[in-house]
């Protein structure tokens, strides 16, 4: 049972809201307006390393969350926190805090609650940081845009570059060995990504669909695809990546590109009668993105230009390979 069959068993339920489970974000309605909420999980050891920088822990927190109400082309509001905290050291506090307030202020949302305990030791060390972010954002009631919305012939494309973030973390796993420099650029990638909040919402009358890149493309083009009922075919080639991605060897690269996660972009469909105005709001928002595919009638993904392409390669599940009916 991998992750999505085990949310789909057990909690996807039909529900009275206007969006359930299956999106990046749930909508509620309120009113005349719509509440788009997320919430987003990260665990010492699974999500981030021990020790990492609280800044860019606080800062990474509120970040995944604020990227799943761009896939929405919402405008954040406001957000809990909830911390699961091994000890309660004020300078870790103070610099996590910072780094979540920093991005807070730049997106003009505000912390409204959350919940604090302590964790308890587990064999006589620290028991695991869990760190636990809400998010509630505003969506205009005409432009409801989730997964489900791409029709076959629109453009797929994606912003930013893809694979510098598990490159990353494939350096720190000792598994490639990268100079300091590319190292730290792809670190940077890793703790600091920079959701895509304005592209979001530039976006809300262009795109069909959308989702936020977490688990990678593959991973999370096949939750798209799956939801809108058509299938993609993707220059592989085209993908996006950094040239310190472009310089590590074909299989790892292919790994980081398309398999890799926590990129925190935005890969979306648009008609291609729109291709000139999406290309502005890309400039408009200073962000580059790059058209990568069609969508198609015939379901499945179909990778173009990549004879090395080896199928099985998937998006990150955290139960893959584990037991269980
Ligand atoms: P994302 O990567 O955007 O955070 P996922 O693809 O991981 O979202 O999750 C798929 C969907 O399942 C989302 O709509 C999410 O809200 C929902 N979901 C995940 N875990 C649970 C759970 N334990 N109970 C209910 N819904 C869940
Ligand atoms: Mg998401």
């Amino acid at each position: 049972m991998n992750e999505f069959e085990l949310i789909a068993r057990y909690f996807a339920r039909p529900v009275r809201e206007r969006q359930g489970v299956g999106d990046d974000c749930a909508l509620i309605d309120v009113g005349d307006r719509t509440l788009a909420v997320t919430t987003d999980l990260l665990t010492e050891r699974t999500h981030f390393f021990p020790g990492v920088d609280p800044a860019s822990l606080g800062h990474k927190a509120l970040a995944v969350n604020l990227s799943d109400l761009a896939a929405a082309g919402a405008r954040p509001r406001c957000f809990l926190l909830s911390l699961s905290l091994p000890r309660p050291d004020p300078d870790w506090l103070q610099a996590f805090s910072n780094g979540m307030f920093e991005l807070a202020a730049r997106e003009g949302c505000e912390l409204i609650g959350g919940d604090t305990t302590r964790v308890a030791d587990v064999a006589d060390h620290p028991g695991p940081l869990t760190i636990c972010i809400t998010a509630i954002g505003e969506v205009e009631r005409g432009c409801l845009r989730g997964r489900g919305g791409a029709r076959a012939g629109d453009d797929l494309w994606v912003s930013g570059q893809l694979g510098d973030a598990a490159l990353a973390v494939a350096h720190a796993k000792g598994r490639v060995r990268l100079d300091e420099a590319a190292a730290r650029a792809c670190r940077r990638r890793l703790d600091w990504p920079q959701p895509r909040v304005s592209l979001g919402l530039a976006l809300r009358r262009l795109a069909t669909a959308a989702i936020d890149v977490s688990d990678g493309l593959l991973g999370d083009l096949g939750h798209m695809l799956e939801r809108s009922g058509v299938g993609a075919s993707v220059r592989a080639g085209d993908v996006p990546r950094s040239d310190t991605v472009r310089g590590v060897e074909p299989e790892l690269q292919r790994r980081c590109v398309l398999a890799g996660g926590d990129d925190y972009e935005l890969l979306f469909t648009a008609s291609p009668a729109q291709r000139e105005a999406v290309a502005g709001v890309g400039r408009d928002c200073c962000t580059a993105i790059t058209m990568i595919g069609t969508m198609t009638s015939e379901p499945g993904l179909r990778l173009v230009g990549d004879p090395g392409f080896d199928a099985t390669l998937q998006g990150f599940d955290h139960f893959a390979g584990a037991s269980g009916a």
